[in-house]
């Protein structure tokens, strides 16, 4: 049940995130969450977060700002 609307079912699915830094913008795909039907909430498993924000980090840290751009990664 959805913590946030209190009503919604959640559905196991791959979710993708986008972070921005500096000009950079990085997606990492196909990260497993649970999502609300309802509201559209997503949940991360303990721990997924800090693995998605390391991820990005490390594909912050492959480019430096010449190559200002997109990258994207999957889970
Ligand atoms: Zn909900």
């Amino acid at each position: 049940m959805c913590k946030s609307c209190r009503k919604g079912i959640l559905k196991n699915r791959e979710v993708a995130q986008t972070f921005e830094r500096e000009g950079l913008e990085v997606k990492i795909e196909g990260i497993p969450a649970l999502v609300c039907e309802q509201c559209g909430q997503v949940y991360y498993a303990p721990g997924i977060s800090d693995k998605i924000v390391n991820a990005a980090n490390g594909l912050f840290a492959l480019s430096d700002k010449k190559h200002a751009g997109r990258l994207r990664a999957a889970v």
